[in-house]
């Protein structure tokens, strides 16, 4: 306890130490970026301990694993090992612990599994046969339309009903039947003994709504709930905890910051935050005013980019650092001049001693990243990716590249394989004598194509198979010194795309990173290039030499999604354009555009030393075809010029015999 009075006086501010010693009740702290709201929180479940509140009686919400684990981590520096026993995690983490033992009361064994995104749109595809969907299967919206608004309603407390009647009036003919889907599935989930992410907290709550003696016993055991990032939570997790501190104790600390909500598609809800005091009279709200991570150049920037949102909170912050150096905003030619820059700063920091994992470039959509991520490994510069997997070691990444592997070399039985297993109804068996009847033939073709091949291959599987030959013939018929972006163009016209959107979730994003692929690939003067520069960087089959080094010494890619409440000394914002960053989607949605500024003010916010924005000048889509001017984001256009530097590419930097081809060809 002397420690952490020591910590409690030498390590917070004022009006910090203020809020990590508040009285019990409901305490909000609502403050800007960098404040010390994650400090704080942190430090008021240290101060609870101290005073003697058993650790295993305190929830700590936080919105990654990581951040829960850090957060533990420091806590044990600052109280022992006791911390451990802290309830700390995400809302999904708590309520995967939390139902395992009472599952039985909703039809569950303890032993549940938990469904990933592809398994779950499985069986929802199962539960819209079952509601006999699939024989209207050209007007009825598909499965994962229905996953997704079952996922919305759940986690916005809305009935599919209410969805219908409100922000999706298009399906409101189709309603009877998406309950059914809804229903089917649940009963498919119970049998399967699966949860979904969503019933890890929509259980949660039933669980505490329905059985008195559950919320009882929950009530009793968490006294204390605090949560982080409560801008980004939604109505099903904020009735959750709610309802447990309101049977309770009623002590809950809520900390976040309304201008950083960025999770809306999800059903997160600023109002949850800004509404706090109002749902709950009598509880105190706390400031913070004072910015710790970023130089005042960087604050200044900060505040200027959320300045034309009008809902929000106002909030006045200072920075605590020294002067740094000005924010810069660099527009390039093109996307590959873009990372060519980054790549080049990079590698200029770390001459300055500033380690990669000091560094961190982030972007709207993680297909934004892809040209950046080719160059990098060209260059041989370690990276990891947080927003999901490096690009190269997707799925349908790894489909497109066995189809050009198969058109450089038809022997090559790996990506022969992968591509006849990409076929539903054919599995390794199958894949394997078909191989054998392609491998040794002159004409591999033609050995497909035969009576004998089609006959092995299930019935209703034959009409795909013989369009994946049709492709395939395509394919292989060009020359392997063709243009690298024309052949993956002709695979995204054949008949992979219905593939990919019947075998792979989120469809349309891969479809839109398979775009940025055929973008990369147009630097590339040749396919046998391609496929060597990339598959000998070892990137491509799981001989992943670069992740595995010390991620110190690795830079960090992400969406600005995965960025939150984090910090680097180097951040680069990159893919400045409108129709990028605010997404194109995004800004015709009412809100969207509100939201997206919200982004940009996330992104900003996480450099501590020095900012680089970028935009590239002109955009080809698909890597050919013709060069169009690309505007630069609004977010960029509408800062205050003083706030920042108009930078260049160091051109002398770059490789003199670059002789790749730029793309709009
Ligand atoms: P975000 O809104 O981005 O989540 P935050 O308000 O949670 O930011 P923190 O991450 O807690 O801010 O703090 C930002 C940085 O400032 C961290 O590196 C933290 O260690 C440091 N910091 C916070 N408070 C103080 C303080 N009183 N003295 C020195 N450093 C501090
Ligand atoms: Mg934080």
């Amino acid at each position: 306890p002397a420690k952490l009075a020591r910590h409690l006086d030498e390590d917070l501010n004022e009006s910090q130490r203020a809020a990590v010693t508040a009285p019990d009740g409901y305490n909000l702290i609502l403050a800007g970026p960098g404040s010390g709201k994650t400090r704080v929180i942190t430090y008021r479940v240290a101060f609870l301990i101290a005073r003697g509140i058993p650790a295993q009686s305190i929830l700590l919400v936080t919105f990654t694993r990581r951040a829960a684990r850090e957060m533990v981590h420091r806590l044990e520096t600052l109280v022992g090992p006791g911390a451990q026993k802290v309830w700390a995690g995400t809302f999904h983490a708590v309520g995967n612990r939390i139902l395992r033992r009472p599952a039985h009361l909703l039809g569950y064994e303890p032993n549940f599994t938990i469904l990933d995104g592809e398994d779950q749109l499985d069986l929802v595809k199962l539960a819209w046969q079952d509601a006999g969907l699939s024989g209207q299967a050209k007007l009825a919206p598909k499965p994962d339309e229905i996953m997704r608004l079952i996922s919305l309603g759940l986690n916005t407390r809305q009935t599919l009903a209410d969805l219908v009647a409100g922000p999706h009036p298009h399906l409101a003919d189709w309603l009877p039947q998406i309950e059914k889907v809804a229903e089917a599935y649940a009963a498919r989930k119970r049998a399967a003994n699966c949860m979904d992410y969503d019933d890890l907290l929509g259980l949660w709550l039933k669980l505490i709504r329905e059985f008195p003696d559950q919320l009882r016993e929950q009530a009793d055991l968490f006294r204390h709930i605090l949560i982080d990032e409560m801008q980004d939570t939604n109505a099903l997790q904020v009735e959750t905890v709610e309802t447990i501190a309101a049977a309770g104790a009623g002590n809950l600390t809520a900390v976040g910051d309304d201008a950083q909500s960025i999770y809306r598609f999800r059903g997160a809800n600023y109002d949850n935050i800004l509404e706090f005091p109002k749902r709950h009279p009598g509880s105190r709200t706390f400031m913070l005013d004072v910015n710790y991570r970023s130089t005042p150049q960087i604050v200044a920037l900060t505040a200027d980019s959320i300045r034309h949102n009008r809902s929000g909170f106002p909030k006045a912050l200072t920075s605590a650092r020294g002067d740094g150096l000005l924010p810069a905003v660099v527009a390039t030619a093109d996307v590959y001049e873009e990372a060519d820059l980054v790549c080049q700063q990079v590698l200029e920091a770390r001459d300055n001693d500033v380690p990669l994992g000091e560094v961190a470039v982030l972007y709207r959509n993680h297909y934004d990243s892809v040209v950046l991520q080719g160059e990098l490994v060209t260059r041989g510069i370690p990276y990891s990716v947080r927003s999901g997997l490096r690009f190269f070691e997707q799925a349908h990444i790894k489909d497109v590249l066995a189809h050009l592997r198969v058109a450089v070399n038809p022997r090559d039985e790996a990506s022969w394989r992968r591509l006849l297993l990409m076929l539903p109804g054919i599995g390794p068996a199958k894949a394997a004598a078909l191989f054998g009847k392609i491998g040794d033939s002159p004409d591999p073709i033609a050995a497909m194509a035969t009576k004998e091949a089609m006959d092995a291959v299930p019935a209703k599987t034959r009409g795909l198979y013989a369009a994946f030959v049709g492709d395939m013939r395509k394919l292989l018929a060009t020359d392997p010194e063709r243009h690298p972006a024309e052949a993956i163009n002709a695979i995204l016209k054949g008949g992979y795309p219905a593939v990919v959107r019947q075998k792979y979730e989120r469809p349309e994003n891969r479809l839109a990173d398979l775009e940025q692929f055929a973008v990369l690939a147009a630097r590339y003067d040749s396919l046998e290039r391609l496929l060597a520069e990339l598959l000998l960087a070892g990137d491509v089959y799981g001989m992943d030499t670069v992740a595995s080094s010390d991620p110190k010494d690795v830079l960090v890619l992400t969406t600005v999604h995965q960025a939150k409440g984090l910090e680097w000394s180097h951040v680069f914002v990159i893919r400045l354009v409108e129709d990028s960053f605010p997404h194109l989607r995004a800004v015709n949605e009412p809100g969207g555009d509100e939201e997206e500024r919200r982004i940009f003010y996330v992104a900003v916010s996480r450099a501590k030393n020095e900012l680089t924005l970028t935009y590239p000048s002109t955009i080809t889509r698909g890597g050919y075809g013709p060069m169009t001017f690309a505007t630069p984001s609004r977010f960029l256009t509408e800062l205050e010029p003083t706030l920042y530097e108009r930078a260049e590419l160091d051109r002398e930097f770059l490789p003199l015999e670059d002789d790749r081809p730029r793309g709009g060809r």
